[in-house]
């Protein structure tokens, strides 16, 4: 046989991409409960998997499966059994492919240390490349997730206290990730040193709490403390808490697309409240974009803090144009694109008495595809709307995220081979403004400490061997 016994294609590449949920507690009795509802306030970060991990200090016991918080945790002895004072717990994004319980986490080992427990949120650029060396010397994989390439390296590492041996494992890795490891005794939280992904400190009582997103400690009525810093690995034990760093960077990473995008208006990200920087996005986008128009209205729910910062800057009243059912899953879910076409009409429904005879602006956060604005701007118009101008309040996204926000390939944005004039005739608006690369980088505090990389292409870290050669083939086609 010609290949042995060799993976067909590059190892590691269909591993699922994701912008999950973590949330972690350490020193409280009722600790599964809290990460349950921990969880359930990072729900909007994934919708897949759902899981909690729970150390009593002797043994760790996990709950996960696939499906909502509310599902997977839908009988009160699944958490009645996660008995102890530390838990981490994880809500898992879906994507195309890799779609199984084998992939919810928290991932959990039995190695020469004990036991651990691992968390994950990011993607690792280098997974490929690490899987395949490490399947050639004889390891065996039981997921197709990156998050356990970490655990194998973790397992390989020098012997040694256990915070050691994450940060020799992770001077392998390249990528983002935020993590959380419970051990029998410990919990540590460990953020990339480009600090790609949002991870914050809390405290409820004396318990410190480690979440995503600071909404998350708003659920469980703890106080907010501080980011985790890029680099920083935070160890919470019976000593308290002590930090240890990861190799410097010199640059920066944070992104951008959890301002635009993945975070709740009501977190705390990056040291900043979600809503008042969408909020500019909004303001900003009607400076650059105007429109004559009668209403703004929002594409619901993620676009609602853009609109009224477009209302705001432009005068132009705000209204409720679209009701969206919250029963129906994120559109992008379906791995099929027939069935995303359809979960457009499933989750939204126009206003008629709102829209009917009106000049409408509508706001939307970002374009991927362009599937869900072509099917609303059909249900505005057929609700008697008299023009549809659509405005977005991030700039075009012409390059693949490799960083974990779910737009792997190229080819699936629009904008990466189409000119705005051209997808304003696809989605059928009159008129389609998007906010600019400069407006959007003017509005962040810290533009120098943000990942652009899906609007610009220029890319933090080396990017991985298949879209290197896909940039070739197009270059090569004339195709860019
Ligand atoms: P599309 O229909 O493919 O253009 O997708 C755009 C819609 O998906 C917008 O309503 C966005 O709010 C939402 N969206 C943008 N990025 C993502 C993502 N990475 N995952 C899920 N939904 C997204």
């Amino acid at each position: 046989m010609k290949n042995g016994c060799q993976r067909p294609a590059s190892p590691g590449t269909d591993a699922p991409r994701h912008h999950c949920g973590l949330f972690g507690i350490c020193g409280d009795d009722r600790a599964a409960e809290l990460a349950y509802l921990g969880l359930y306030a990072l729900q909007h970060r994934g919708q897949e998997s759902a899981g909690i991990a729970c150390s009593d200090g002797k043994r760790i016991l996990v709950h996960k499966d696939m499906g909502l918080v509310s599902m997977v945790f839908n009988d009160p002895s699944h958490l009645k059994r996660l008995t102890g004072r530390c838990a981490i717990g994880h809500n898992r994004y879906s994507t195309t492919g890799s779609s199984n319980v084998l992939n919810a986490q928290p991932l959990s080992v039995e190695f020469k240390c004990g036991q651990l427990a691992a968390a994950h949120n990011g993607n690792l650029v280098n997974a490929a490349e690490l899987r395949g060396h490490m399947e050639r010397e004889g390891s065996i994989f039981q997921t197709t997730a990156d998050s356990e390439i970490v655990l194998h390296l973790i397992a390989r590492a020098a012997q040694g206290p256990l915070p050691d041996m994450i940060l020799e494992a992770l001077s392998k890795v390249v990528g983002s990730y935020c993590f959380l490891f419970l051990a029998r005794d410990q919990l540590i939280a460990v953020r990339d040193p480009m600090g790609f992904r949002p991870l914050c400190i809390g405290r409820l009582n004396e318990a410190p709490v480690v979440a995503s997103e600071s909404c998350a400690l708003d659920i469980v009525g703890a106080e907010y403390v501080r980011g985790v810093e890029p680099g920083e690995m935070v160890i919470f034990d019976a000593n308290g808490m002590t930090i240890r760093r990861l190799a410097e960077s010199p640059r920066r990473a944070m992104c951008i697309f959890e301002y635009i995008y993945i975070a709740r208006p009501d977190s705390r990200i990056f040291g900043q409240m979600a809503d008042k920087i969408r909020r500019a996005f909004g303001r900003r986008l009607a400076e650059e974009h105007p429109a004559k128009a009668d209403i703004v209205i929002a594409v619901p729910d993620s676009a609602n803090t853009a609109a009224l910062g477009y209302s705001e800057h432009s005068g132009i009243r705000f209204e409720i144009g679209l009701i969206r059912s919250h029963y129906v899953g994120r559109t992008f879910i379906s791995p099929e694109q027939h069935e995303r076409d359809i979960k457009v009409h499933l989750k939204f429904n126009p206003v008629t008495g709102v829209l009917k005879g009106r000049r409408v602006v509508v706001i939307e956060d970002s374009i991927v595809r362009g599937t869900t604005l072509r099917n609303l701007i059909r249900l505005i118009r057929g609700a008697g709307a008299a023009e549809v101008h659509v405005r977005v309040g991030s700039p075009p996204i012409r390059f693949p995220c490799f960083y974990g926000v779910d737009m792997s390939t190229r080819k699936e944005l629009i904008a990466s081979s189409q000119s705005v004039e051209s997808i304003r005739d696809f989605i059928g608006a009159d008129s389609l403004g998007y906010l600019s690369v400069e407006g959007l980088l003017k509005v962040v505090p810290k533009p120098k400490d943000m990942c652009a990389a899906c609007f610009t292409g220029d890319y933090p870290t080396e990017v991985p061997v298949d879209f290197k050669k896909e940039q070739f083939d197009l270059h090569r086609t004339g195709a860019i």
